[in-house]
């Protein structure tokens, strides 16, 4: 069957719109915080100039204007050395006014990812990368949920999607996606199958998900043969050919099979952003408490 106007319509997961009403709850919940005298506060690192980095850095920006955080950004010189982003983080970690800091990924490689991520005050960490929170996903107590499997998440609870008993594929296993979405599935009771480049026979396995998720970076690598007829898709693949921003999925290929269908731009990204906004004000909200 080809898909009219309104039948794609349907099927399309509108990741701005979701990300616009959690945007509200925040902003309602910043008033409050403000009435009692805290200003919820993101440090946004930037090291380098990294172009695709400089447009998240900037969204990110963004978003925390529109709720009403702020959001403090440092950018440094790609020269920056790894012993100097410790001791920025550490300033940042001790200052009682500052409840996130976010650094940037990625970042140039004389400097150790792992050892900046664990640099940050877990309690600070609202990427939700520190190893401490991240063994918090399951037992499900984690302080901050990473905000891109947390917004996928969020997405499928927005549109009732359920995952219970659902053969769920997630294809891609990165520390930040594919790996905690996968412990986040199992924690809903989905069966889980994460796969990788290694991978034997990627297209079989995707073509039997109820709910696909690709999280390669590899421009348009799903097509209809990698998806089951009535499947969910989520794209959480950001590329750029010639200019265009496009995702994993070739969607006009697979639209006339998906029952629900992310699309790149306007899908995941927007609710990555939101949900670190979300964790923002959970910090803060955690001071109030204090
Ligand atoms: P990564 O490069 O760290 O990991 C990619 C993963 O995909 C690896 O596990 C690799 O083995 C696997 N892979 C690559 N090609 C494959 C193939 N042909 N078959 C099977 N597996 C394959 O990537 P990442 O940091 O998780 O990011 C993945 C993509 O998602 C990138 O395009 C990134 O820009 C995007 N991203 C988007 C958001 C968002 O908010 N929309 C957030 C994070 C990442």
């Amino acid at each position: 069957m080809i898909c009219n106007n309104s039948d794609i319509q349907n099927k399309i997961i509108d990741g701005r719109l979701i990300a616009r009403n959690i945007e509200s709850s925040i902003s309602e919940k910043v008033i409050k915080l403000k009435q009692s005298g805290i200003v919820p506060a993101i440090a946004v690192i930037l090291v380098g100039e990294d172009p695709a980095s400089v447009v998240y850095v900037r969204n990110k920006e963004r978003a925390a204007q529109r709720c009403g955080i702020l959001s403090k950004k440092d950018i440094y010189p790609e020269s920056l050395t790894e012993k100097e982003l410790i001791n920025k983080i550490e300033e940042l970690n001790n200052d009682p006014l500052i409840h996130g800091i976010l650094v940037q990924l990625p970042l140039p490689s004389h400097i150790g990812e792992k050892k900046i991520t664990e640099a940050i005050n877990p309690s600070k960490d609202v990427d939700g990368f520190h190893p401490l929170n991240v063994g918090k996903i399951f037992t499900e107590n984690a302080p901050f949920y990473p905000c891109t499997p947390y917004g996928i998440l969020k997405m499928l609870d927005y549109y009732d999607i359920p995952v219970k008993g659902k053969n769920c594929v997630i294809i891609g296993q990165s520390n930040i996606v594919g790996k905690p979405l996968a412990v986040m599935l199992m924690n809903r009771l989905a069966a889980v199958s994460s796969l990788n480049i290694f991978t034997k026979d990627v297209k079989s396995i995707a073509s039997k998900a109820d709910v696909l998720i690709s999280a390669t970076g590899k421009a348009h690598l799903i097509d209809d043969g990698y998806v089951k007829d009535g499947a969910v898709v989520i794209d959480v693949g950001i590329a750029n050919i010639g200019g265009k921003i496009c995702g994993d999925v070739n969607f006009d290929k697979v639209i006339n099979k998906v029952s629900k269908i992310t699309p790149v731009p306007g899908g995941v990204g927007p609710l990555t952003v939101a949900v670190l906004m979300e964790n923002t004000v959970k910090s803060a909200m955690g001071r109030l408490q204090k």
